[in-house]
C-alpha cells in the first residue's frame, strides 16, 4: 500500500490495490510533462463501466463513494500515479506538425490486470497541460458520451479500441461554437503510444530518444518480438497487420473515425481518439463524418488508404532502428509496407464473406461484394441490409425486406439471383448461415441519433439514464433484445441535421 493512503485520508476501498507502476513515467523528460490534473467543478459520477472496472478490481460500491471522484476529477492526488502528459507529433490531414502532445488528456500511470497486462489509466478532459496551444485543456460532455458510448460499442463488436472506465460530469462551463458542459473520462488501454509518438523523435533527429521508445515498446507492447532477429522490422510488420485489419474491421460496419491524423492511430491498432466519428445509416462509399473535413480525405472510401499513408509516416520513423545504412533500411520498411494491401484484402475479404453468409471461397465473391454496394448506394440502411440478408430461406423466394429501397430494382433482383446460386453451390444451410451471419452482423449499432438523444437527456436534465442503456445494449450488439426493438431501426429523419466537427 502506498503512503498516501496510509496517511489516513479517507479512503475508497479497491482504490487500494490499484498499484500503478508507471512505465512511461520512467522514460526520460523528454517524453512528457509532468503535471497535475485541474479540478473539474462540481465533478460527479454519470456513468461507471463495471464490466471494464472488473478488469482492475473495482466494483460499482468503489465508484460510488465519494473518493472516487476526487481521484478521477483531479480534486485529489491518485495514490501511486504519476500525472503526465504524453508527447507526440502527428501528420494532421497531410502535414506533418512537429509537436502535438496530450493538451488535454494526462495519463496517470498503468495498473495490472489479473491476468498481469497492463493498463494505461488516462484522463480524457483533465485542464491545461504544456501541450494545449492556449485551450482550455477540457473536454465537454457532448464528446465524453460519444467516446464513452463508442468504446463499449466498439468492444462489442469486437473491435479493438481504448475504453473508458466511467464518465464523471461537472457544473463546469466550457466555450466552443456555445457554452456547453464540460466533462472528464477515465481512459483505458494497453497502450496510448501513438504513431506520431515515434515520428516526434524522429524529426526532431533525436534518434537516441527515438531508441529509448522502441525498447520501451519491445519490454512491454511487442515483448515477444525481443529476441527477433530483426526485431523493429517486425514490429513494424504487426503494426501493419493489427492496422489493416482493424481497418477492414471498421468497413465491415460501416465506421468512419473522421479525424485519421497519424497522431491518432495507435501502434497497437486499437480505434483511438473518438471525435467526429460516425457509424453510417444510408451507405454511401464518399461518406465524410467530420463537418470539418472540407476535402473528403477521411471519407469511408479512402479509409484503407489513409491507414496506408500513416503507415508509410511511421515507417520513416522507424528506418534508425531498421537499419544504420539508410538505403537498406528504406527498402527493408518499403518491402513490408507493400505487405499492406494483402493483409487489408486479406482480412476484408474474409469479413465480405462472413457477412454474406459464405463459408466457402470464390473468385468472385468481391465482385458480388462491389456490385451490392453500388446498388445500396446513398439509399440503403447499411447495418439493417446485413441482418435482414441473414433471415433469407433458400427455400422459399421471399424479397429482402429492403428490396423497395433498391433505386435499380431488376439489378438488385439480378445480385440476389447470383447471392441464391452462390450458397446454392455451397449447400448453404438456412439455420446455420443465419446463425454464422448474425455473429457478424450486427443488430445494433451506435448510430449518431441515439448518442444525440443520450447527450440531449443528459444536457438538458442532468438524466445520464440513456447512456447506461445503450451501454448495455451495445455491449451486445449480435443479440436480438426484444425490448429494444426501436433501437433496431432506421435512424429517424431528424438525424440528417446532425453536423459533426472536430470540435470536441
Ligand atoms: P484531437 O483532434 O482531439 O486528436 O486533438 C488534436 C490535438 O489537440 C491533441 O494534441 C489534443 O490534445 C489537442 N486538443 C484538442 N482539444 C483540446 C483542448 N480543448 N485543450 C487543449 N488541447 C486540446
Ligand atoms: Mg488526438
Amino acid at each position: 500500500m502506498n503512503s498516501i493512503l496510509k496517511s489516513g485520508h479517507s479512503r475508497v476501498a479497491s482504490l487500494e490495490s490499484l498499484t500503478f507502476e508507471n512505465r512511461y513515467a520512467k522514460l526520460p523528460a523528454p517524453f512528457f510533462h509532468g503535471v497535475s490534473p485541474t479540478p473539474l467543478k462540481g465533478a460527479h459520477l454519470a456513468s461507471f463501466n463495471a464490466e471494464l472496472g472488473a478488469l482492475v478490481g473495482l466494483t460499482i460500491e468503489d465508484a460510488s463513494q465519494s473518493g472516487f471522484v476526487d481521484y478521477f476529477s483531479g480534486a485529489r492526488d491518485m495514490p501511486g500515479a504519476e500525472p503526465l502528459a504524453m508527447v507526440y507529433a502527428g501528420h494532421q490531414f497531410g502535414h506533418f506538425v512537429p509537436q502535438l502532445g496530450d493538451g488535454r488528456a494526462l495519463l496517470l500511470g498503468q495498473v495490472r490486470d489479473e491476468q498481469g497486462a497492463l493498463w494505461d489509466m488516462h484522463l480524457k478532459g483533465s485542464g491545461p497541460t504544456r501541450f494545449s496551444r492556449g485551450s482550455d485543456g477540457r473536454a465537454v460532455l457532448r464528446s465524453s458520451i460519444r467516446e464513452y458510448l463508442c468504446g463499449e460499442a466498439m468492444s462489442g463488436l469486437g473491435i479493438p479500441t481504448t475504453r473508458a472506465l466511467c464518465l464523471i460530469a461537472s457544473s463546469e462551463s466550457v466555450l466552443r461554437e456555445r457554452v456547453e458542459p464540460g466533462a472528464m473520462l477515465v481512459r483505458m488501454a494497453q497502450s496510448h503510444v501513438r504513431f506520431g509518438s515515434l515520428e516526434y523523435f524522429y524529426h526532431r533527429g533525436d534518434h537516441e530518444n527515438l531508441r529509448k521508445l522502441g525498447e520501451y515498446l519491445l519490454q512491454g507492447e511487442f515483448a515477444h518480438l525481443r529476441d527477433k532477429e530483426a526485431p523493429y522490422l517486425e514490429l513494424f510488420d504487426e503494426v501493419i497487420r493489427r492496422t489493416a485489419k482493424l481497418i477492414a474491421q471498421w468497413q465491415g460496419v460501416g465506421f468512419c473515425h473522421g479525424v485519421m491524423n497519424s497522431d491518432n492511430m495507435s501502434i497497437l491498432g486499437l480505434t483511438l481518439d473518438y471525435g467526429p466519428f460516425a457509424f453510417m445509416d444510408t451507405f454511401e462509399h464518399d461518406y465524410i463524418c467530420n463537418h470539418s473535413d472540407h476535402q473528403g480525405r477521411y471519407s469511408y472510401r479512402r479509409q484503407p488508404e489513409m491507414a496506408h499513408f500513416n503507415l508509410a509516416c511511421l515507417a520513416t520513423a522507424l528506418l534508425p532502428l531498421i537499419d544504420d545504412d539508410n538505403e537498406v533500411a528504406i527498402s527493408l520498411v518499403r518491402e513490408r509496407l507493400a505487405n499492406y494491401w494483402g493483409y487489408f484484402s486479406d482480412a476484408h475479404l474474409a469479413i465480405v464473406r462472413a457477412k454474406l453468409g459464405f463459408l466457402q471461397q470464390e473468385s468472385e465473391d468481391i465482385g458480388l461484394w462491389d456490385e451490392l454496394l453500388l446498388l445500396m448506394e446513398g439509399k440503403v440502411d447499411f447495418t439493417l441490409f446485413f441482418r435482414q440478408l441473414g433471415a433469407l430461406s433458400l427455400s422459399s423466394p421471399t424479397h429482402h425486406p429492403l428490396r423497395s429501397e433498391f433505386i435499380d430494382l431488376s439489378r438488385f433482383d439480378l445480385w440476389m439471383y447470383e447471392y441464391r446460386q452462390r450458397l446454392q453451390r455451397e449447400h448453404s444451410c438456412d439455420a446455420d448461415r443465419r446463425k454464422s451471419m448474425n455473429e457478424v452482423n450486427p443488430k445494433y449499432i451506435l448510430r449518431n441519433y441515439m448518442a444525440e438523444a443520450a447527450i440531449r437527456k443528459a444536457e438538458d436534465n442532468g438524466d445520464y439514464s440513456e447512456i447506461d442503456y445503450l451501454l448495455n445494449l451495445l455491449r451486445t450488439p449480435f443479440s436480438e433484445q426484444s425490448e429494444s426493438e426501436q433501437y433496431a431501426q432506421s435512424a429517424p429523419a431528424w438525424a440528417q441535421s446532425i453536423q459533426l466537427s472536430c470540435s470536441s
